[in-house]
């Protein structure tokens, strides 16, 4: 499909970021994300998600977890979108040591308009989002009728996540308090 784009006019794509904290200022820390998020050109935040405190995913002797989902409209590629997010996450000091292990913040690509993408260093929709009710519960706060690039809704997606007990256990998602 060609798109004819007037001079100065570029493509717009809704996308979903999902943050996480559970080292420091939790709060903070989400809160300077999304500023951050909001001074890079070609990112816009139009919706954010309340801030929940969900137990760890993974690896499940660390810290309980801040939990966010932000809304965005970007024009920025996708590729181009996952090295703003990995370059805010090192501006905050991120410091990757082990898999799923305490972070500082971490920012992670959910949905990218309706794109399937595998790349070596992306791939969208997140992998493990039908896993993680962290993810699933703040997406349909703010996007209720979210739906996966082949059609699939999110909210059947965690409404099969809370069926299954012994994959999709929440043992606390907590709403601390509505940002915006
Ligand atoms: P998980 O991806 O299971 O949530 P994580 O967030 O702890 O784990 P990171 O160490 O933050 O993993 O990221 C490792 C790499 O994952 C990044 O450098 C990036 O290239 C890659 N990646 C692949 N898909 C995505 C995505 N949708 N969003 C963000 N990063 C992604
Ligand atoms: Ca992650
Ligand atoms: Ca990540």
């Amino acid at each position: 499909m060609l798109v004819m784009l007037a001079a100065g006019e570029s493509f717009v794509t809704t996308a979903y970021l999902g943050l996480g904290s559970n080292l420091g200022d939790r709060e903070k820390n989400l809160a300077t994300a999304r500023k951050l998020l909001e001074a890079t050109p070609g990112i816009r935040v139009t919706q954010a998600s309340s801030v929940y405190i969900t137990a760890p995913w993974g690896k499940t002797d660390q810290d309980d977890f801040l939990n966010q989902v932000l809304a965005i409209e970007t024009e920025l590629a996708a590729g181009e979108l996952l090295e703003a997010v990995l370059n805010i996450e090192k501006r905050m000091g991120r410091v990757r040591q082990e898999r799923w292990g305490p972070r500082l913040i971490d920012i992670d690509i959910i949905l990218f308009g309706r794109e399937t993408i595998n790349t070596g260093n992306l791939t969208v929709p997140h992998p493990y989002l039908k896993e993680r009710a962290f993810v699933l519960i703040p997406l349909l706060e703010i996007a209720p009728t979210a739906v996966l690039p082949g059609g699939e809704s999110v909210r059947a997606i965690l409404e099969n996540l809370t069926k299954n007990t012994e994959t999709g256990c929440v043992k606390k998602v907590t709403v601390l308090k509505l940002t915006n």
